[in-house]
């Protein structure tokens, strides 16, 4: 039945064009789950932030400080970044919803790349805008076929560098070139959710593009290396003109206290920090090797996920069947528009194992 009457309130065009945003599976029934189908942080988050976060649950009745002054001090001190140009939200999701709603209006295009964060549609057809897909080669996204897209209609484009689901990156040079051929009217968004997990030097998240610029944002988050999805913890690194706009939009009190604290906390604990990109570092490398050992390809990552490729959307989903039934829970990406994959998050020591050993025995199986 069609919930919605045509007599009734009337949403803004395109939210009813929506596909709801499916996370991960959360559990598979009975024995130990390993949940590797969302990106969390195998190592969790340090111990100090969870203690912040506890601390000041013990005092509730105020409001919190709607500027997040100590956070956003805290986050420029680490990065050395410009303090009034930082906007924090709930999560990166707010801030990507926030900056689609500020520039994006009915008759509007923004382009996002062909296997980019599904965020993205979400967010540009809620503001009644038409997503328009530019085509990647290899999963990896393509600065000629984005560039190739825009029209005087468009007015934004989302890429995740590193992206995810494919866990691919482009180049510093490659991002600087997609600056420069995009009109100064049309805001690019960086959205660096794994930009702490890049090793290569030819990366770089976006900081000097932002401060030159007036149409770069990058944002950031701390569900990621800093083991806080739940908190629901995010940032942005914005020119003035654009700081400003999210600032006039964003609710006033958009952070709690107990997130701002552990935000704080978490970015002060710096071993924590580089003992969990060691972590990551260390498992990726490993299920690269491992993985492909057994004969399956891997999109190269340099995330804390692999992409999987399995001979056929039949063939993936009978892996993804038989390794929830063992307690794995990986993540299917068909909505993505790659049925014959799936995602797999780094995760603890045991579970990496487990994963490997129990591919190989559905790969031998099959
Ligand atoms: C996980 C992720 C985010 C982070 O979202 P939060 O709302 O900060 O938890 C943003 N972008 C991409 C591409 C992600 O994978």
């Amino acid at each position: 039945m069609n919930a919605h009457h045509k007599n009734g309130p009337q949403p803004q065009s395109g939210i009813l064009d929506i596909r709801p945003y499916v996370p991960g599976k959360v559990g598979a029934k009975g024995g130990k789950i390993y949940k590797l189908s969302a990106n969390e942080s195998a190592v969790g988050a340090s111990p100090k932030a969870l203690a912040a976060y506890a601390e000041s649950a013990r005092d509730m009745e105020r409001y919190p400080d709607g500027s997040v002054a100590a956070l956003r001090e805290a986050i420029a001190q680490r990065h050395g970044l410009r303090v009034q140009n930082i906007v924090c939200g709930a999560g990166s999701d707010e801030l990507l919803q926030l900056l689609a709603h500020a520039y994006l209006a009915p008759g509007d295009e923004a382009i996002y790349s062909q296997f980019g964060f599904l965020v993205y549609p979400i967010a540009i057809s809620s503001n009644g805008a038409t997503a328009v897909i530019a085509p990647e080669k290899n999963h990896r996204a393509d600065v000629g076929e984005i560039l190739a897209r825009v029209t005087a209609k468009t007015k934004m484009v989302f890429l995740a560098n590193p992206n995810n689901p494919t866990g691919t990156y482009l180049t510093a040079e490659e991002i600087a070139r997609l600056h420069q051929g995009l009109p100064a009217h049309v805001l690019l968004v960086l959205d660096g959710a794994y930009a702490e997990f890049v090793m290569a030097n030819d990366y770089d998240a976006g900081v000097a593009l932002v401060e030159n610029h007036s149409n770069v944002v990058m944002t950031r988050t701390f569900s990621k290396i800093y083991g806080l999805a739940s908190l629901r913890l995010g940032w942005a690194y914005c020119p003035p003109a654009i700081a400003d706009v999210l600032n006039r939009i964003r609710g006033p009190f958009n952070v709690s206290v107990p997130a701002m604290m552990a935000g704080i906390a978490a970015l002060e604990d710096q071993k924590f920090f580089d003992d969990a990109l060691a972590f990551n570092t260390k498992w990726m490398t490993w299920l690269t090797v491992e993985i492909t050992k057994l004969g399956l390809n891997i999109t190269p990552s340099v995330g804390n996920f692999l992409l999987l490729h399995f001979d056929s959307a039949g063939q993936a989903q009978r892996a993804d069947a038989f390794l929830s039934d063992r307690g794995l829970i990986l993540r299917a990406v068909a909505a993505y528009g790659l049925p014959a994959a799936l995602r797999l998050s780094v995760g603890t020591e045991e579970a990496n194992r487990f994963v490997v050993n129990k591919l190989e025995e559905f790969l031998k199986w099959r």
